[in-house]
């Protein structure tokens, strides 16, 4: 790491014309605590909480649970952190789980399809997070949401739980927010519909490009086709930005893309509110941030969706643009 990067670690992530956006880290487990510190996130984007389930010999329980959210919760000190329910299925299996085999698993039972096909073991995980919520400033977030049924269902079944808890007298956060990954195209097609019922996004390129471009995200043989830059991945990036913004709610991105240099100048001219990423990605993006105007970035966000038509294009646009500014 650069020296100039460790001064930024208690700075505050704004722009060379003083905006401020959230730059926050994405973890695994709670042992991923002092990365999140020691690079000064300013939240918990994403703690992807299959991990618990996958460093398991069998499920863990309720008690277990609750007792990993709360040490991240708590360790943040009140700054948000957004956990998000499991994501089983497609590359990550259990072996004590015994799923049918699928032909493509990428697009089969994973993520909230699994967790709303085994209503118990969502349930389970969902109770755990609510009694963690308590401790601090917590998001629940749901995984690969499709359509409105699904989120429905979901937020349905988190309700009840919620009555089921405070009807026993269980304390739960009065900042509680509820919140869906748009990693599927058609919840990005849909965001302004979808954003009239969460209280945020956060937008998984990792997901978003490979059903984008039909190309999985771990086949070799395709990864020319892997484009963050395309933009037709752009245009649904900045479709689900303004249909959240229309509606009143803010938008992260936990990919992989919010932490890449050249992606970034676009995603800060789309107005994205939050990024998160790997906690080591934290200073080098804060002290890009600094460097940028968000004025000299009005229009990149339209030429790069609307004018463009590669994504070698768009990788030429933002470099003849950083190259100005250097
Ligand atoms: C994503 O799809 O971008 C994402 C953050 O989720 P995961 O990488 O865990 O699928
Ligand atoms: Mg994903």
């Amino acid at each position: 790491q650069k020296a100039e990067w460790r001064l930024l670690k208690d700075a505050p992530s704004v722009t060379a014309d003083g905006k401020q956006f959230i730059i926050a880290a994405n973890i695994g487990t709670p042992n991923d605590m002092p990365g999140v510190h020691e690079n000064g996130a300013e939240a918990i984007g994403l703690y992807r909480t299959e991990f618990l389930y996958m460093n398991s010999s069998d499920f863990p329980s309720e008690d277990d649970q609750f007792e990993a959210y709360k040490e991240v919760i708590e360790g943040m000190n009140g700054k948000q952190v957004i956990i998000r329910t499991m994501d089983i299925g497609g590359d990550k299996h259990l072996d004590y789980w015994d799923l049918p085999e699928e032909m493509n698993p990428f697009l089969g039972v994973r993520a909230i399809r699994l967790s709303l096909m085994n209503e118990e073991i969502f349930r389970t995980q969902l109770r755990a997070l609510l009694r963690a919520s308590a401790y601090g400033k917590l998001g629940i977030m749901f995984p690969m949401i499709g359509t409105l049924g699904e989120l429905r269902k979901a937020k349905a079944i988190l309700n009840d739980e919620t009555e089921k808890l405070l009807a026993k007298g269980v304390k739960i956060g009065d900042d509680l927010q509820v919140g869906m990954m748009i990693e599927v195209p058609a919840a990005a097609v849909l965001a302004d519909q979808f954003a009239k019922e969460v209280d945020f996004f956060s937008i998984g390129t990792n997901d978003l490009i490979q059903y984008t471009m039909a190309a999985d995200r771990g086949n070799e043989n395709v990864s020319y086709l892997y484009q963050p830059y395309n933009p037709s991945v752009l245009r649904l990036i900045k479709q689900t930005i303004d249909g959240a913004h229309k509606n009143g709610i803010w938008v992260g991105m936990c990919g992989e893309a919010a932490g890449d240099s050249v992606m970034f100048p676009i995603l800060l001219s789309m107005g994205l509110d939050e990024y998160s990423m790997s906690a080591t990605s934290i200073l080098r993006i804060r002290s890009l941030m600094k460097k940028l105007n968000t004025e000299d970035l009005k229009e990149l966000a339209n030429q790069a969706c609307f004018v463009s038509e590669t994504s070698e294009e768009n990788e030429q646009l933002v470099k003849d643009l950083m190259a100005k500014l250097n």
